[in-house]
């Protein structure tokens, strides 16, 4: 079965792929690097000893996409590729519409030429908005509060009418929670250019002594020790929720949380970090940052039931792989 992932060079993609070869399946990566490099196809190589087919190909460029419909039999679709800094979708919303939103529907649009009726799409967490309790249900209502968030939900509502129009469409969501940790080879890993947005970028470059302080964004919320909480997912168990999702003989249009429905705060990761890998990691309070809510962490019953999802890294893991990743590729 040959499958094209979108976006197959970046973080959640490439250890996607990596799972999807050793499983035997066919793939053809389509990726503009915006946001990756191509060394990344050498890594993957160099982990699975397999080849992927690579085309260094914009989504939004129609025409360039067609070709690979043109060139390559694809069985099925996971779209990884988007733009996904919230920060950034706030100072420069139409970028994020044009790149998430044009890009999707050019390649829903081959997908229906090319009678390939099959898709995973990365959707995320953030399209609960401010949930009312936890855990999160998949049928929690939905809203955003940022240009990327609000992409998410518009791709996924793209999603829903494409199925009503079309119900030999095979559509899977999934909505991840906070994915860190990288491949235990230390060869792929989250390797974000300028500031980390994200906590465990940041943690680990003030841990290697880049960035001289962490700020953790408010301490008085209402969770365990004031500071924000989130379900942290090691990237690896992430990953192989694509492929359970190939598999799944379910068919239709399926939402699934993927998290590990547990909460862990900021403050509580902080330790575990300096704890397993023995560094210190400096910081301080600041005030809190913008859109941030107390907490967010999943029910993933569903996922668990009908995909036979299993996370088994522990936050001890994620914390060792996403050290070890950094400290091998510095410099
Ligand atoms: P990433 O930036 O590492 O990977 C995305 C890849 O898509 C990059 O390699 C980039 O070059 C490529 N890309 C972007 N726009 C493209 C375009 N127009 N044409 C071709 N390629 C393009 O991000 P990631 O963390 O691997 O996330 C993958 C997906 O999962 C994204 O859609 C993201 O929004 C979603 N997601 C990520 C997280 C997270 O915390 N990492 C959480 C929830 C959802
Ligand atoms: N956070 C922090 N300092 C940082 C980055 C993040 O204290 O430099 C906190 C943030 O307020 C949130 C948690 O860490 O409570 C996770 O944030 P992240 O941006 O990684 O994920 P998201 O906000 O998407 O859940």
């Amino acid at each position: 079965m040959k499958i094209l992932v979108s976006g197959g060079c970046g973080y959640i993609g490439s250890h996607t792929v990596v799972d999807l070869l050793k499983e035997n399946y066919e793939v053809v990566i389509v990726d503009n690097l915006i946001n990756s490099k191509r060394e990344v196809l050498d890594n993957i190589k160099k982990i699975t000893n397999k080849e992927v087919t690579f085309y260094k190909v914009d989504l939004c460029d129609k025409e360039k996409l067609k070709e690979v419909f043109e060139k390559e039999s694809i069985d099925a679709v996971i779209h990884f590729a988007g733009l996904k800094a919230v920060g950034e979708s706030v100072e420069k919303p139409l970028m994020y519409y044009e790149n998430n939103l044009i890009s999707t529907i050019n390649l829903l649009d081959l997908m229906r030429e090319f009678n390939v009726k099959k898709i995973v799409f990365s959707s995320s967490a953030t399209v609960y908005g401010n949930p009312d309790s936890l855990p999160i249900y998949e049928d929690f209502p939905l809203s955003t509060t940022n240009p990327y968030g609000t992409t998410k939900l518009m791709i996924e509502n793209i999603l829903k009418d494409l199925y009503k129009s079309d119900n030999s469409f095979d559509i899977t969501i999934l909505r991840y929670f906070n994915p860190i940790g990288a491949h235990k080879s230390g060869l792929l890993g989250e390797d974000p250019n300028g500031i980390p947005n994200n906590l465990m970028p940041y943690i680990v470059r003030v841990a290697t002594g880049k960035f001289p302080i962490l700020n953790i964004f408010g301490d008085d919320y209402k969770t365990v020790d004031g500071t924000g909480v989130r379900d942290y997912i090691h990237v690896c168990d992430l990953s192989y929720g694509h492929v359970l999702a190939l598999k799944n003989k379910k068919t239709g249009l399926k939402i699934y949380n993927l998290g590990t429905g547990k909460g862990t705060s900021v403050l509580e990761l902080v330790k575990k970090f300096e704890s397993v890998n023995g560094v210190k990691v400096n910081y301080q309070i600041a005030p809190r940052r913008d859109g941030d809510i107390d907490a967010c962490y999943a029910s993933n019953e569903k996922a668990v039931k009908e995909l036979g999802f299993k996370p088994k890294y522990t936050i001890e893991d994620m914390c060792r792989d996403s050290y070890n990743f950094v400290k091998m590729n510095t410099n």
